[in-house]
This record gives structure tokens, sequence and C-alpha cells, in this order.
């Protein structure tokens, strides 16, 4: 209990401390107050009883000093000094000269105050009042504390019961009401903050309706609102995510769109959408030598439109445009997947076989020939015919690169112009 007292370690211990502290010093000043008005009227009632006292011996005594009885006058004082009052009597005579002086203490042991009743003593002869001396019975705080010490003892000793059982009573119910549901308070705080669990509410068991109910109201009222923010952040947050990876899909659409655009661009005519002759010199480079590893035919095919500028000056340049789209889409559909095929100048096309023997080609050549001949190709109201010339080349011969199959098959070309157009020539 004292060291609980000296180091309190919970809240209940440290209001007890307070609480005790204030109590012990107000009963302290109380009962110091009530033992010095106790002390003092006891004093007085002793005053009484000294001076009531003084009223009966000094009869006797005058009586004794007027006849010179120095053995009563002893036996008086005797009997006046064992009274439990009185701790002292001095007996003077008319000129102040001690006669008798006796103390109930020796000097050693001295009361801490003393205090007395002084009072003459006459002899009446007469009618005459002779004076013969002075009387003084003392008496002191000792006898004043003997009969009041033992009151007051009984006041202390039930006053420290009484603190000592008031002590244990209120840090139980501060304990009980206070402390513990306060302790319990903040156990599921800290379980609610590491807690995963955001609907977590704080649950007091065996609550009351106070200040503790109310408070534990507010904290719950308080964590409702944080689970409110907190989703609403969440969906904010999630929105947003969606509006990102929505608008990072639409943006990754765009390039790729853009890319595809690029390289539609990069690689492809923007008239009649065959290959441009950069890509496509490029890319039958790469299966010539691709074929050529594998010891397989590839053939060579150059063609060029049979005068064209007479279809221009004759139909203008959109209709010769037309031409070129209409001569391009007619000779894909004569071609295999893995055939490649590139404009390589103005109205002049190339296609590559892989795979493809010079018979071969030149079979698939004259089917384009043939094809070309024979169509009838309407725009504006116009019908226009054309034909076209083809050289073919091989590269049967080992060594052959890209460029000198097409020199090549430009000779082949060129022989079939000469020989009079609408020809294929291997
Ligand atoms: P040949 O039978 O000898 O080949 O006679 P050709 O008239 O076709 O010969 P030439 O090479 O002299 O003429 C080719 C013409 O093609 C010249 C040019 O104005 C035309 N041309 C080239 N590119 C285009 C094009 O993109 N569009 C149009 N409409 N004409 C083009
Ligand atoms: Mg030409
Ligand atoms: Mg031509």
């Amino acid at each position: 209990m004292f060291s609980s007292f000296l180091r309190p370690n919970n809240l209940s211990q440290k209001m007890m401390r307070v609480i005790f502290s204030i109590y012990l010093g107000v009963t302290c000043l109380i009962t110091s107050m009530q033992f010095l008005t106790e002390y003092l009227k006891t004093q007085d009632s002793i005053l009484n009883e000294l001076k009531q006292l003084e009223e009966t011996v000094r009869g006797p005594i005058a009586t004794s000093l007027w006849q010179y009885n120095k053995n009563q006058l002893n036996s008086l004082v005797s009997g006046l000094i064992k009274m439990p009052i009185i701790e002292g009597v001095d007996i003077l005579d008319k000129h102040a000269g001690n006669m008798i002086s006796k103390r109930s203490y020796t000097l050693a042991s001295a009361p801490l105050s003393v205090f007395d009743t002084k009072s003459d003593l006459y002899w009446m002869l007469n009618e005459k009042k002779i004076l013969l001396g002075s009387l003084t019975l003392y008496s002191s705080s000792e006898v004043i504390l003997d009969r009041v010490l033992f009151g007051f003892s009984l006041i202390a000793i039930t006053a420290i019961i009484k603190l000592s059982v008031l002590f244990w009573l209120f840090i139980w119910a501060f304990d009980r009401y206070l402390a513990n549901p306060l302790k319990e308070l903040m156990s599921q705080v800290n379980e609610v903050q590491l807690s995963q669990n955001i609907s977590k509410r704080i649950n007091l068991s065996n609550i009351e309706n106070n200040e503790l109910s109310q408070l534990q109201e507010n904290m719950n009222k308080m964590l409702s609102a944080i689970e409110r923010d907190r989703e609403r952040l969440l969906e904010d947050e999630q929105a947003k995510r969606n509006w990102l990876e929505d608008a990072v899909k639409k943006r990754t659409e765009a390039l790729q769109i853009s890319n595809e655009k690029l390289k539609k661009l990069a690689t492809r005519d923007s008239l009649t959408g065959a290959l441009n002759r950069g890509y496509f010199f490029e890319t039958a480079q790469r299966l010539l030598v691709l074929s050529q590893r594998q010891n397989s035919p590839a053939s060579f095919v150059l063609m060029d439109l049979d005068h064209f500028k007479i279809i221009n000056d004759t139909h203008g340049h959109f209709i010769g445009d037309q031409v070129l789209i209409h001569f391009i889409h007619t000779t894909q559909n004569l071609l295999r997947k893995s055939d490649l095929i590139g404009r390589v100048g103005g109205e002049e096309f190339a296609i590559f076989f892989p795979d493809t023997g010079i018979d071969e080609a030149f079979r698939l050549a004259d089917k384009i020939r043939k094809a070309i001949g024979n169509s009838i190709f309407e725009i504006e109201g116009k019908t226009i015919t054309y034909t076209v010339s083809l050289g073919v080349e091989s590269s049967e011969t080992q060594g052959h690169s890209i460029d000198e199959l097409f020199k090549r098959a430009d000779l082949k070309l060129y022989g079939a112009k000469d020989k009079g157009r609408d020809r294929v020539e291997k």
C-alpha cells in the first residue's frame, strides 16, 4: 500500500494519492485545532480547580502561619503536592521571603510549561485584615496532556483505520468505474489501429451511461467517418485507375494505328498499295538469299505498261492513276500469298516468285499478261483497255543478287517491247 502510494502506477492510485493527501492534510489541521481548543479548555478547568483548592486550603494555611505551627504547615503542603493536578506549592511571608517551596518533579524532568494561581494569606483580628504572606499553587502542561491525550489517541487510531479503509475503497471504486474501463478503451483503440478490418468498432464491456459511454460513442462515430472517407478515397482511386487504364488503352490503340500507318507509309506505295521500291528490293533480296541457301529456285518478273503515256495523254492523269490501281488489283488476284509484288517505277512493277523456276514464272507472267490484255476497265463512262510487257529471269545460277536479276529482267523486258509489246520474254 505504501509503495503504491509513493509510486502510483495507475490512474486510480494517482487520484487516490491526491485525495488521500488532501484528506490527511485537512484531518490533521482540524484535529490539531480540536486538540488546541481541548488543551486550552482543560487548562481553564484545571485553573478553576486550582482556585477552588486554594480557597479551601487558604484558611488552614493562614491559621498555621498565625500560630507558627510549622508541622501543620508542612503536612498541609505535603497533602497538597500529592494531589494529581498540583505540580508545586510556594508559600511566601509578607516580605515575599520564601518560607516553603515544593515541586512534585525534579529539575531534570521539568514540564514544558507551568501555570499557577496566586493569592494573599490574611488573618482577621478585630475585623482587621492582617497580611501574613502569599500562597501560589502550580500545575503544568503534563497534567493537561494526561487528561487530553487518551481521548486524542482514540481519535488518531480511528482516523488511521478510517483512512486505510477509505484508501482501499477509493482505489477499488476508481479501478471499477474509471481506470479499468479506460484501460479497456485504450486496448480496444490499439486493436482497432492495428486491425486490417476497417469496420471494427470499440465495444466496452460493463459500460454504464456516463462520460465513458459517450466517449466510446463519439470514437465509434469518428471511426465510421474515417471508414466512409476511406471508402470514398478508394472509390475515387479506383475510378482514376480505371480512367487511366482506359486512357492508356486508347492511347496504345492509337499508337498501334499510327505505327501501322507509318509502317504502311514506309513500306507501301501510296497509290496502288503495292510494296514500294525500297521495301520490295530489301524483302526480295532476303527471300533470294533464303532460297539460294535452300538450293531452291526463285524468279523475278519485271512488268511495264504499254504506251502508258498515251493513256495519260488521252484520258488524263487521274484515269492513268486508276489504270495503275486496276493493274495491281488484277495482278494480285493471280498471285500466291508467298509472292511479292512491288512498284519499282512510274508504271513499272516487279514480282518476286520464291520457290519458282523459270518455266513456272514464265507461265504465271503470261497468265498476267493475258488477264490484263483481256480486261476491260470502265471508269467515268469510258472503257479502257491496255496491255503489259513482261521480262522474266530466274536465279537458278548461283550468286545472283536481286540487282542482277532486276537488270537481266529489264533486258528481257526491253526485248518484249522491241518485239512488239504485250509479250513475255524469258
Ligand atoms: P512504252 O510502251 O514504251 O513503255 O511506252 P510508255 O508510254 O509507257 O513509255 P514512257 O516510259 O515513255 O512513259 C511512261 C509514262 O508514265 C510517263 C509518265 O507520265 C507516266 N507516269 C509515270 N508515273 C505515273 C503515275 O504515277 N501516274 C500517271 N497517271 N502516269 C504516270
Ligand atoms: Mg516505263
Ligand atoms: Mg510503259
